[in-house]
């Protein structure tokens, strides 16, 4: 424990990294997996219980708490720590990306975004300012810059003009977030897939000052390789002594891809939206427990697997629940996504500590490539 915001790189294997990152409220270790708590929960899961798959840390969304249930009601319950039961570092957004994606009728101009509400139509501005003292208000460790991001594929022209905006918005996002010790503010590389730009955003936030900076812009429609492309020359562009967070990324094999070209710290909504929907994600790739193979099945989702849904129960059970609508199917399947997308993180450590890491991923694509274990 520690009264500032301070980041340690502890070991390198090519251009991977492990580290841990000190905050008052705990330390997080990297590379670290995020999961994401969008409404003050992650869905389906209790926050003891989100620790216990290894967890340090959580995302929380800035747009949907300022609308429901408010970011003044949160500070006045005591922050969003306290409001939700999550005493460790939380992350959140700038709310900018969703706006993009989930309000209505919104206007953007160089002060910030007007929009309309998608849950009651009531009327909201966002701007670099509102968004530091959102972020404030919840009582967020890890704050991010307020940005704009265009969806890909976009023109050069419009990928270029979104990007400056950005920046600017940096240094106000920069300005209104003041001096807080023991909180961080991220600056988000812009740049879509042009490397010239990226180089150009990278440089206007060093020029800033961030206490970590994030890669944005990506995981939004250009599909892997292309954002691998972007990953070959983007990490390096940021400081080295600083963490590097790759937003809204993904599924385990563009998180064991992004670790290893020097991103430190990601987040996704998949393992536990997937969870909800019957998706498993497990060692051997994807499993789909309605399919009805597994009605019969008594073996474990993944006999390797400590986790309750693998340790307690059998894919005939976990499949019955789902066909049945019971609330557990949820609970259990999101519990192994999350507990599996947290080994995967912490085998990624061990293995760049120890210089192994070409190894490690060689095992981790071998073990899935084998596919599901063969029906009964
Ligand atoms: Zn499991």
């Amino acid at each position: 424990m520690t009264a500032t915001f301070s980041f340690d790189l502890k070991a390198t294997d090519g251009a991977a990294r492990t580290g841990v990152i000190s905050t008052p409220r705990g330390n997080i270790r990297t590379p670290a997996f995020m999961p994401v708590g969008t409404a003050a929960t992650v869905k389906a899961m209790m926050p003891e219980s989100v620790a216990a798959t290894g967890a340090d840390i959580l995302l929380g969304n800035t747009y949907h708490l300022m609308l429901r249930p408010g970011a003044e009601r949160i500070e006045r319950l005591g922050g969003l720590h306290k409001f939700m039961n999550w005493e460790r570092p939380i992350l959140t957004d700038s709310g900018g990306f969703q706006v993009m994606s989930l309000a209505d009728l919104r206007k953007l101009t160089e002060k910030g975004v007007t929009f309309k509400s998608h849950i009651d139509g009531s009327k909201h501005e966002l701007t670099p300012e509102r968004s530091m003292e959102i972020q404030r208000q919840l009582g967020s460790d890890i704050v991010m810059c307020f940005d704009e991001c265009p969806a890909l594929p976009s023109d050069r022209a419009r990928i270029e003009d979104s990007m400056r905006l950005s920046m600017r918005w940096a240094a106000r996002s920069r300005e209104a977030f003041g001096d807080r010790p023991g909180h961080a503010l991220f600056g988000i590389q812009q740049g879509g897939l042009e490397q010239d730009l990226r180089q150009e955003s990278a440089d206007a936030l060093r020029g800033i000052g961030f206490d970590g900076y994030a890669v944005g812009g990506l995981a939004v429609g250009e599909g892997q390789e292309a954002m691998f492309a972007v990953l070959d020359y983007a990490p390096a562009q940021l400081p080295v002594d600083k963490p590097r967070y790759l937003m809204g990324v993904g599924k385990p094999d563009d998180i064991v891809g992004a670790v290893k070209r020097g991103i430190d710290m990601m987040d996704c909504v998949l393992p536990s939206r997937s969870g909800r929907t019957g998706q498993a994600f497990t060692r051997r790739g994807v499993v789909n427990i309605k399919n009805a193979r597994h009605a019969d099945d008594p073996r474990p989702l993944d006999e390797q697997c400590a986790c309750p849904a693998c340790s307690k129960y059998s894919r005939a059970y976990l499949h019955h629940v789902f066909r049945a609508g019971e609330m557990i199917s949820g609970m259990l399947l999101t519990w192994h996504n999350l507990h599996y997308f947290q080994e995967i993180m912490s085998g990624m450590r061990a293995a760049i500590e120890e210089g192994a890491f070409e190894e490690w991923e060689r095992g981790f694509h071998e073990t899935r490539a084998k596919g599901d274990i063969d029906a009964l």
